[in-house]
């Protein structure tokens, strides 16, 4: 599963390009959501939805590396921490692997907090688990209620 999102320039031009990239292995695209920035950083609202992915020959690291691909395909610079970015690929889980490694840390260590990760995962996956962390539609319904008006559905938005 991926999360992916962008606050600069045509946001939704750069999400929609990751699902074109990404092609056939898009098995089920979220609403797209207008989300507050996380971490700190004074900037822009993100745009952000989850993708479910699918290829037998791909494993955790591959789609790591295919999300850095549509990362360099949208130009990404990145000079600050969780600061602004055309756009942003997470892996989230794969097939409930647990990885610790700086490289690719699996779950991914903050999607448990992140309400712009959880609440388009239950579109596409109403009984998703998250790896080490339970149902994510508890883990939605136990966030600060701040973290959760932090997303907004955007139905006037569609990634394809
Ligand atoms: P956050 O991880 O808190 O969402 P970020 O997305 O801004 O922050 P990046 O600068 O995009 O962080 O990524 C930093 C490094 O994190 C990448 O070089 C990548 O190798 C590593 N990384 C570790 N685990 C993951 C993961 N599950 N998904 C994507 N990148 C990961
Ligand atoms: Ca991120
Ligand atoms: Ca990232």
């Amino acid at each position: 599963m991926l999360s992916i999102g962008s606050n600069v320039g045509d946001r939704l031009g750069y999400l929609r390009g990751c699902v074109e990239g990404l092609g056939d292995w898009v098995v089920a695209v979220s609403s797209v959501y207008s989300t507050e920035p996380w971490g700190g950083v004074a900037q822009d609202e993100f745009l952000n939805a989850i993708l479910l992915v699918e290829d037998p020959t791909a494993d955790a690291l591959e789609w790591l590396r295919r999300g850095q691909a549509c990362e360099a395909a949208a130009q990404r610079t990145r000079k600050i921490r969780w600061g602004p970015r055309t756009l942003d690929v997470d892996v989230i889980d794969v097939e409930l692997t647990r990885r610790q490694d700086p490289e690719l840390t699996l779950p991914h260590p903050r999607a448990h907090q992140r309400a712009f990760v959880l609440v388009p995962w239950l579109d596409v996956a109403p009984d998703a688990v998250l790896a080490g962390h339970g149902r994510v539609a508890d883990l939605v319904a136990a966030l600060p209620a701040a973290e959760r008006r932090s997303v907004r559905r955007r139905n006037d938005l569609v990634l394809r």
